[in-house]
């Protein structure tokens, strides 16, 4: 059983490209001219989303790959208006591949390849007794590993993964990739950087502004 971090996968794309092709199209319900300079055409973005003009920044996706848990991945297809590919529990045979799950933010585990006996456990390679642990830390880790086992046992047992599934965790890591255009990146930013979202779609989403605020600057500086 292997406890991992939640991860963002930023499928890069050509900040000019993008500013270029907004510009392009935008301008012509102006019937502007696209300036060459790239502060004026920067500038030309930054006044449509302050006038709320923002349709004009659908022209362009940006795709994201998030690793984490299927509690959150819940919460982010909650969104209508995008497209995700996500990790299927009924075709991937987690008895194969190894039970993943997502380390939640309460607790003070390490990431790392784990597996329990009755005076410890092991952590990459390494033994370490029951008493090096948190009482809660220990709980939660016997607890995942009980359900790791579970759904173990019941692949070996007969069961297909479509159906073993069934007993997987909600913290069960998963990769889904996730596109939206610009003005929806803004808006599910901003709704979930708020203090009354989820924390751990919080704490990924929050790394996901900084990173698109330094790579696309004129779509997300306000936000
Ligand atoms: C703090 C918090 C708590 C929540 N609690 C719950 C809960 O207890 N139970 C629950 O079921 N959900 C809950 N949600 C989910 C929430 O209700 C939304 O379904 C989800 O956040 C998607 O956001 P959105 O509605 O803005 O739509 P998106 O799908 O992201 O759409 C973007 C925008 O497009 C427009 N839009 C899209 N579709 C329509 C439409 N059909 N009609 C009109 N306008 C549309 C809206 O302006 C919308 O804001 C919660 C969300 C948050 C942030």
């Amino acid at each position: 059983m292997e406890l991992v971090k939640q991860n963002i996968e930023f499928i890069a794309e050509d900040y000019n490209k993008m500013v270029d092709i907004i510009n392009l199209l935008g301008r012509k319900c102006y019937n502007s001219e696209v300036p060459d300079s790239r502060e004026e055409k920067e500038e030309f973005i930054k006044r449509l989303i302050k006038m709320n003009h923002t349709s004009v920044i659908e022209h362009r996706i940006i795709s994201v790959i998030f690793t984490t848990s299927r509690s959150v991945a819940n919460e982010l297809v909650r969104h209508r208006l995008g497209n995700y590919s996500q990790a299927s529990t009924r075709y991937i045979n987690y008895k194969k591949h190894g039970v993943k799950f997502i380390l939640p933010e309460f607790s003070t585990l390490s990431p790392g390849h784990y597996s329990l006996q009755d005076s410890g456990y092991i952590l990459n390679d390494k033994f370490y007794p029951w008493n090096t642990l948190r009482f809660e830390d220990a709980a939660y880790l016997s607890h995942l590993w009980d359900q790791a086992e579970f759904y173990r046992n019941n692949i070996i047992d007969g069961l297909k993964p479509e159906e073993a599934k069934e007993f997987l965790p909600l913290c069960t890591r998963t990769e889904i990739g996730t596109t939206f255009n610009i003005r929806q990146w803004r808006h599910v930013i901003q709704q979930r950087t708020s203090k009354q979202a989820y924390k751990p779609f919080r704490i990924m989403i929050t790394e996901l502004k900084e990173r698109f605020k330094a790579n696309y600057p004129c779509f997300f500086e306000d936000i």
